[in-house]
Order: C-alpha cells, then structure tokens, then sequence
C-alpha cells in the first residue's frame, strides 16, 4: 500500500505575498473542495504565518520555510523552532534549493535543524535536489544520496518526515521533471531509505515532487508508484489552481 499523500502549497515563496494576495488565497482554499485523504499544508513566508493562521480552515496546516539550527537566543534576524510552534505552526521545509545554493546551507547544517525542529515536535519537510550541470554529468543518484544520507545521520526517527524531491532545474523554471525522470529518482531515494535505515521506513516515508508541478501536469506525475504528493510553488499562488493540484493526487 501506498504512504498516505500530501501536498504543501508554498504560498508565496519568499519575497512573494502580500497581506492582500495572502488574504485572497486564504479565501479560495477555504472554500475549495479537497480531498479528505490529502493531507494539505500551506507554507508562507515567515511574516504572514499568523494572519494566515488566524483565518485558514482547521483542515489545512501550516509550515515556516525555514528555521533556526537550535534553541531560540540571541541570533539576530533569525526565527526560532518555539516562535513557529507558537504561532501554531505544525511543519517546516528544511534544505530548500534557495537556502542551499542561494544563501549556502550545508548539509551537515540542514540535518542539524531538521533534527532540532523534530525535537521540539515539527514535522520537516526535507528538501533534496541535484542542479542542472549535476543531472548532466550524470550525479543525479549520487547528489540525492548525499543529502539523503546528511538528513539521515542527523535525524533520530523518520516518523514525522516528508521528502521532497525538487531537482533545481524545475524550480521556478516551467520545466517540470516528466513523470519518469521524477519516478526513477522517487524509486531510487526509497531503496536508498530501504537498504540505509529500514524497510518499514522506506515504504511509510511520503517522498513529493516539486518543481513547476501546476494543474495541467500534477495528475500524470501523481499517477506513479512512488510520487506521494507535491511541493508547489508558483502554483500554489492560485488557490483554484493549488486545489486541482491536491485533488489530482489521489
Ligand atoms: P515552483 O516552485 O513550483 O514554482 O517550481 C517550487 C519551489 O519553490 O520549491
């Protein structure tokens, strides 16, 4: 049997959102019908999370797109994991593209907040991917292992973990993966779980997709064995839109 799915609207990655264009999403998704099967998150930026909180329907949840490595303490320009769990968030996306090769996260140092926010009882969201030039120099398999495996040393159990698959090349792009190229890797990173940590953890992990997923693509990848669900970012910007997207996932 299948992991049960999720799908996690990064609602205006970043720079992007603002209390209007939040408060509109809101609207929509609260009056979408979704799928009682799909678990839904929603993922502003750090400055929206309580206005989005504050008016969301129960059903969906929501997750920071970072955190701080460890306790809160004087780190200035930083949110800690008990500011997010205070504002009732459930979830943080950890290891995203931007924070690796943007702003110069190590691996070592993602694996340090993803087992801290599991500490204190977030979920982590933990985000994988190979660059463009890695893909080409046929790294795929290996760059993924790595940041894998850097998760997986780090962390003490797998039960309150989501990966998600983004290959850089699809982020933000309009360059999705095809469902095949995403499924070989989705296929691979579970052997790597299965033969790395346990068989009980490499088939209960939800391993999602993202990168340019959007209405028109979402059913066909969602359609392979191990795509458990989506990490949508430009998409996820219209709430009809990101609701077509979580109810094509079943
Ligand atoms: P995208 O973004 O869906 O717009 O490609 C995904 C992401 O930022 O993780």
């Amino acid at each position: 049997s299948k992991p049960s799915r999720t799908v996690i609207a990064m609602a205006g990655s970043g720079k992007n959102g603002t209390k209007d264009s939040i408060s509109k999403l809101i609207s929509d998704l609260n009056s979408a019908k979704l799928e009682p099967d799909v678990d839904v998150v929603v993922a502003p930026p750090f400055v929206y999370i309580d206005q989005v909180k504050n008016s969301i329907t129960d059903r969906i949840e929501i997750s920071a797109q970072n955190s701080w490595v460890g306790k809160g303490g004087a780190f200035t320009g930083e949110i800690s994991v008990e500011q997010l769990k205070d504002l009732g968030c459930k979830w943080v996306i950890l290891g995203h593209s931007e924070r690796r090769h943007v702003i110069g996260e190590k691996d070592e140092f993602i694996g340090k907040k993803a087992a801290y926010a599991l500490s204190e009882g977030l979920g982590v969201i933990a985000c994988i991917g190979e660059l463009l030039e890695e893909r080409e120099a046929g790294k795929t398999f290996d760059v993924c292992f790595q940041q894998l495996k850097a998760y997986a040393d780090a962390v003490p159990s797998w039960d309150n973990i989501v990966i998600a698959y983004e290959p850089v090349w699809a982020i933000g792009t309009g360059k999705v993966a095809s469902p095949e190229q995403a499924q070989e890797v989705h296929v691979a990173l579970r052997d790597w779980l299965k033969n790395n940590v346990s068989a009980e953890v490499a088939s209960k992990t939800r391993i999602i997709y993202g990168g340019s997923v959007n209405g028109g693509n979402s059913s066909e990848l969602a359609k392979k064995e191990d795509i458990d669900g989506f990490l949508v970012g430009g998409a996820s910007l219209k709430g009809p839109e990101f609701a077509t997207i979580v109810n094509s996932v079943t």
